[in-house]
């Protein structure tokens, strides 16, 4: 049975994706790669307003995200957390052994910038780690007002996820002083998981140069030498290059002022669809997500439930809620493809799934 994904990553990937994948297959040491690399670069490039490579890695975001804890924290770092993948972030800094300091905020309350200031302040850091847009309950934290607050602190790379974020939004890279920036293909570029993104600035690939232990897949000056010859250190995910490479097509037919209105337009569509509905947005009001929509399960329906009808009569699927918000919240996405005619078609299977779905408990 097939049925189109509304959850927040992998999101739907439409069939001129799918069809970009299946060609032949090149040597990745290939002139035919240095080319398909090289068309990428510049256009990722634009993407995050960075003069810093891009680097195309074969891996989940998770990949880089540690990846990058090795390269560049020798001291101590910083872990802004205010939800799954941030406080997960903090626990994978500890198990690379790493000198790490929690700076802790509720779930769906953004990251403060004072706060981090006053953290910062404290010395003794060498890193920041700090997630965009907070895929787990949908908080978007105001990313230029917390870098304002990091650039005061010279010694400290910053490590920003922009997963869920990127290409839904505009992220100025160099403008903000992000160090590396790092992103995934199954979320807002509507590509299937496998491949991630990381933009290293110069400085801090200065600090991995002279950092033990980053070992060999995400070693930055591996990544650098071979983006200097328009390749990547080991062989890539070379069907997802080639996704990559017709949304990049797609990104650029669309345009990208045209690419964000559309995201926000359909964001705030389905966030007052379901507030109609008496819903409440979960996240602090003013910091919701652009990319998708967390809800919390205010009216206390069975959540399970609603997901079924919806996946038997609709073929389609939302999220249930991330890990302790499971059946208190609900998530569900605007990124990628998404039109208005899919998001409305999609906000009627929702009334008509939400009719028949009892009360959380009711049937159990
Ligand atoms: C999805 C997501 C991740 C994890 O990505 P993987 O590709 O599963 O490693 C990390 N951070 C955020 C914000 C995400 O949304």
């Amino acid at each position: 049975m097939s049925y189109k994904l509304f959850i927040p990553g992998p999101i739907a990937v439409s069939e001129k994706t799918l069809r970009a994948m299946a060609q032949p297959m090149i040597g990745h040491r290939s002139t035919d790669f240095v080319a398909l690399y090289n068309f990428i670069q510049p256009r990722l490039q634009a993407l995050m307003a960075t003069k810093d490579p891009v680097y195309l890695s074969t891996s989940s975001a998770w990949g880089v995200m540690e990846g990058s804890l090795r390269n560049v924290v020798q001291r101590q770092v910083l872990n802004c957390m205010n939800g799954a993948f941030s406080d997960k972030w903090y626990d994978v800094a500890r198990r690379d052994g790493k000198a790490a300091t929690a700076l802790k905020f509720e779930w769906g309350q953004p990251v403060d910038p004072a706060a981090v200031r006053t953290a910062l302040a404290g010395g003794g850091y060498d890193a920041i780690t700090l997630i965009h847009n907070e895929t787990s309950c949908g908080c978007m934290s105001d990313l230029a007002a917390v870098m304002a607050v990091v650039r005061e602190f010279p010694e400290v790379i910053s490590i920003v996820d922009t997963v869920s974020s990127f290409s839904a939004l505009p992220i100025p890279k160099d403008e903000l002083g992000i160090d590396v920036l790092i992103s995934g293909s199954q979320k807002a570029l509507a590509l299937p998981p496998g491949l991630s993104f990381l933009s290293v600035s110069e400085r801090a690939r200065a600090r991995a140069a002279q950092t033990e232990g980053r070992g060999y897949y995400f070693d930055f000056v591996e990544f650098q030498k071979n983006h200097e010859a328009g390749m990547t250190p080991s062989t890539p995910v070379i069907p997802l290059i080639y996704a990559l490479k017709s949304k990049l097509e797609d990104i650029e037919a669309e345009g990208l002022a045209n690419r964000y209105a559309r995201h926000a337009r359909l964001n705030r569509t389905v966030r007052e669809h379901v507030c109609g509905h008496g819903f409440k947005l979960f996240p602090k009001e003013g910091y919701g997500s652009v990319s998708l929509n967390c809800f919390a399960n205010t009216r206390n329906i069975d959540l399970p439930a609603l997901n079924k009808i919806l996946k038997a009569k609709h073929q389609l699927v939302i999220d249930g809620g991330y890990g302790k918000l499971k059946g208190k919240t609900f998530r569900i996405s605007n990124m990628g493809d998404e039109t208005d005619e899919t998001i409305a078609a999609m906000l009627r299977a929702f009334d008509a799934a939400l009719a028949e779905t009892p009360a959380a408990g009711a049937t159990a």
